[in-house]
């Protein structure tokens, strides 16, 4: 399995799968009501406690990443605004952005003079900014220069948010994700983040000032008006965010970054360019646990995902409009317990479908 977000493989363990099952015993199936109204149960609280602990700044969950990402733009900010976007932003981002009312500006995947471009523009035309980043793009499985990045929007007078949805768990010493990693919370105004990837759990939640979360508390629509996390939910979350502060974190962390560089390295042995590593700001180049492989053409990419999946490898199949038309993407999730024979397995098989995909391409 290469398809799924389990980096931390906590969706099998053992202590995740109990408290998720104790929360239902205990809180029943589901809240059925929003956090304003009866949707708030003490787990609700605790985890809310526990992630103020592990980010030193107030939080607020929400019932989904989805939900996270528009309620807070839409909370936040409106008409006569403007949002400046990575090109490669998150889809619930990009919707946060429409519902705002706000003016929404792009700049070049991971490009400081291209962010500063549109910071100008903006500043020349008036309103609140607000830039967001991801901590771990999900697709190409690189990450910002985010120290440039926050100086650049310091400099501006922009407000910054970070989707560590896909770096939570694993960067950072205290694994909170990328601002933890270069160590930027004092110029990040909003902290991201989702369960629904290495926290083995649906939800999300916003770490910021105490300001910040009361405001979305009153004023993001999506928290508002919608059904509180199941009970499920917010235990198996808290039960994951216990394991990836704790020292079995570390090492689980560790293991998924290790296994996928052990992945491109056997894909790099047969000639497959795999990406997840990014040059980093602080000299020693940072990998991630996702390999992704460009492929092309859509229609060639889904027969040679098709030809992998016949070999029992589940990988990731990235289409337009999650990536640009064209460019699909195979999309390689390493978890922590992927074993050395799995790895040279989805090597082999890749490997083979690879060639024949490029043997193909050239035909054509
Ligand atoms: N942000 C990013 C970067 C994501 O990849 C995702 C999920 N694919 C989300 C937000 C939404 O999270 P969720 O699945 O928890 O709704």
């Amino acid at each position: 399995m290469l398809a799924s977000n389990n980096y931390l493989s906590l969706a099998n363990h053992p202590q995740v799968v109990s408290a998720a099952r104790a929360a239902t015993t205990r809180f029943g199936a589901a809240t059925l009501g929003s956090r304003l109204y009866s949707g708030t149960t003490d787990l609700h609280v605790e985890l809310e406690r526990e992630l103020a602990d592990w980010h030193g700044a107030a939080e607020v969950l929400f019932t989904t990443g989805y939900q996270t990402s528009v309620g807070t733009i839409c909370g936040l900010i409106g008409a006569g605004d403007t949002v400046v976007v990575d090109s490669a932003i998150h889809a619930s981002i990009q919707d946060g952005c429409r519902l705002s009312g706000a003016a929404t500006r792009t700049f070049q995947h991971n490009d400081v003079d291209s962010l500063r471009e549109q910071l100008q523009h903006v500043a020349d035309r008036g309103g609140a900014c607000l830039v967001v980043v991801e901590g771990l793009y999900s697709m190409e499985g690189d990450v910002p220069p985010l120290r440039s990045i926050a100086e650049a929007c310091r400099e501006y007078e922009a407000s910054l948010m970070v989707d560590e949805a896909h770096s939570i768990g694993l960067f950072g010493a205290d694994r909170t994700g990328l601002v933890s990693h270069y160590d930027v919370a004092d110029l990040v105004e909003i902290r991201m983040g989702t369960f629904s990837k290495a926290l083995a759990s649906t939800g999300g939640f916003i770490a910021g000032s105490t300001e910040l979360v009361d405001t979305l508390r009153v004023n993001a629509r999506a928290f508002i008006f919608s059904m509180s996390a199941v009970p499920a939910a917010v235990a198996s979350a808290l039960a994951a965010v216990r394991i990836a502060r704790s020292d079995e974190g570390a090492a689980l962390a560790a293991r998924a970054v290790a296994n996928a560089d052990h992945l491109r390295q056997l894909l790099s042995d047969r000639g497959i360019t795999g990406g997840g590593v990014t040059p980093s700001e602080s000299g020693t180049p940072l990998s991630g646990p996702i390999v992704s492989i460009e492929l092309g053409e859509e229609l060639a990419a889904v027969a040679t995902w098709n030809r992998i999946f016949d070999a029992d490898v589940f990988t990731g199949l990235s289409l337009f409009p999650a990536v640009p038309q064209g460019k699909a993407l195979l999309r390689l999730s390493v978890m922590a317990t992927h074993t050395e024979d799995q790895l040279d397995r989805v090597a082999a098989v890749v490997g083979a479908a690879l060639q024949d995909h490029r043997t193909s391409e050239k035909s054509h």
